[in-house]
């Protein structure tokens, strides 16, 4: 299929709406993404004509919408290619999959002095559940630091590892700054050390083929609302061998075979980890737009995204007195993080927006990259999508342009 940017604006009705009297450039989509007016009515139609609670019903109803749900498990399966369809556990998001795996997996392997192994470039969702696991159990966190060109030190990674490592737990790729970690290489080292790998997910499943056997990862998490579906909806994929050996996050119903006063036996999986009355439309709307991504092509918005990034960097690099980041492009989704020199990035901001120019400012919930990289008011941070145009790349720069003259 071509890739026809025009053709997929029409399908997202937000985009076209104009903002403080200027075009709207939604530049925002490392944060979220905007949904596509088939997720949108596919959602109404289920709440029109479909609704009823899953899992429970004789009636119509219930068995329609328990199928829809059951089928979106096995569209989410075959996007990341899992083996089963019961190790696509849904749930609310990339923070609650990773507080999820913290408080189950990490729960059963971690011990006084034990030690999680993490990286400086974390989003504090892949981050402060490990932090507060060691606290707890009195354990260590090691932090693989940067090497040059804002990538993780490979080799300073191999060295972290000693017999008390018992967890690795890593982004895909950076949500500051875009670099794409060589997650298979990450999984390989942790595996020859015997040691389970998390993968967040969070900013590549949306931009990169992922297929969570080829990698061999033993936990992967996402959110639904970074790749065009509803929020409140996520996914964990998690090994069978792994789901099977640690305990259920939540209790309560659906997740039950059968309970007396004394004691519950829970249910087989996945259900064993849904607790409670699941976000079953927020799955069916993650079923629509993975299909709408795959009708697209993830290869096709992948290079279309690759495109708009090189040219957004050639131009940005234009300009003097703009500092921007890692923005080697041939490893990096399509993310932008840049500073006015002397200026802070949230004035840089309410400039843009000014101009109807969307972006995201601040430590972007990487504290310690930031930190690490010594940028304590944070960045700027224009993300690109499927539906971004070379125009809106130009608002972009003439707007970072006018914000430059005003700060400066
Ligand atoms: N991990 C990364 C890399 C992210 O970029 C984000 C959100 O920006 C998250 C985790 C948290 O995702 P959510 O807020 O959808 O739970």
């Amino acid at each position: 299929m071509d890739f026809d940017v025009q053709k997929i604006r029409q399908d997202f009705p937000v985009l076209n709406q104009t903002i403080n009297g200027h075009p709207l450039a939604y530049l925002d989509n490392a944060a979220t993404t905007q949904k596509p007016i088939q997720v949108i009515e596919a959602v109404a139609d289920f709440y029109k004509y479909k609704n009823a609670n899953i899992h429970r019903g004789a009636h119509y109803l219930s068995n329609l919408a328990t199928d829809l749900y059951e089928q979106s498990r096995q569209t989410v399966q075959k996007y990341i290619n899992a083996a089963h369809d019961y190790e696509i556990i849904f749930t609310k998001g990339t923070t609650e999959g990773l507080n999820l795996i913290a408080n189950t997996l990490g729960e059963m392997l971690i011990h006084k002095d034990d030690e999680i192994i993490i990286s400086i470039m974390e989003h504090h969702a892949n981050l402060v559940p490990w932090q507060q696991l060691a606290m707890r159990k009195q354990a260590k966190l090691k932090v693989i630091p940067f090497a040059d060109d804002y990538q993780l030190d490979f080799e300073a990674y191999k060295k972290l590892f000693t017999d008390k490592t018992k967890l690795v737990a890593i982004t895909h790729v950076s949500n500051s700054l875009g670099t794409i970690n060589p997650i298979k290489d990450y999984i390989q080292v942790a595996h020859q050390h015997n040691v389970p790998i998390i993968i967040d997910a969070a900013q590549s499943i949306q931009h990169e083929k992922i297929d969570v056997q080829a990698l061999d990862c033993d936990f992967l998490v996402f959110s639904g609302h970074k790749i065009y579906a509803e929020t409140g909806i996520g996914v964990v994929y998690g090994k069978e061998k792994w789901l099977e050996q640690i305990p259920p996050y939540q209790f309560g119903g659906d997740m039950i075979k059968d309970v007396t006063i004394e004691k519950t036996i829970f249910a087989d999986l996945p259900l064993k980890f849904e607790a409670g009355t699941t976000n079953y439309v927020g799955a069916y709307s993650l079923k629509v737009a993975l299909d709408y991504v795959q009708n697209i092509g993830l290869e096709n918005i992948k290079a279309y995204e690759k495109k708009l990034l090189n040219y957004a960097i050639e131009q940005i690099s234009q300009i003097d007195g703009v500092e921007y980041y890692a923005t080697k492009a041939d490893n990096k989704i399509s993310v932008l993080s840049f500073n006015i020199k002397g200026a802070h990035p949230y004035d840089v901001g309410l400039i843009l927006d000014q101009m109807g120019v969307a972006v995201r400012t601040g430590k972007h919930c990487t504290h310690p990259l930031m930190y690490a990289l010594n940028l304590n008011n944070g960045t700027a941070r224009a993300s690109f999508a499927m539906y971004n145009t070379f125009d809106e790349v130009d608002q972009f720069i003439n707007a970072v342009k006018k914000a430059k003259q005003m700060l400066s």
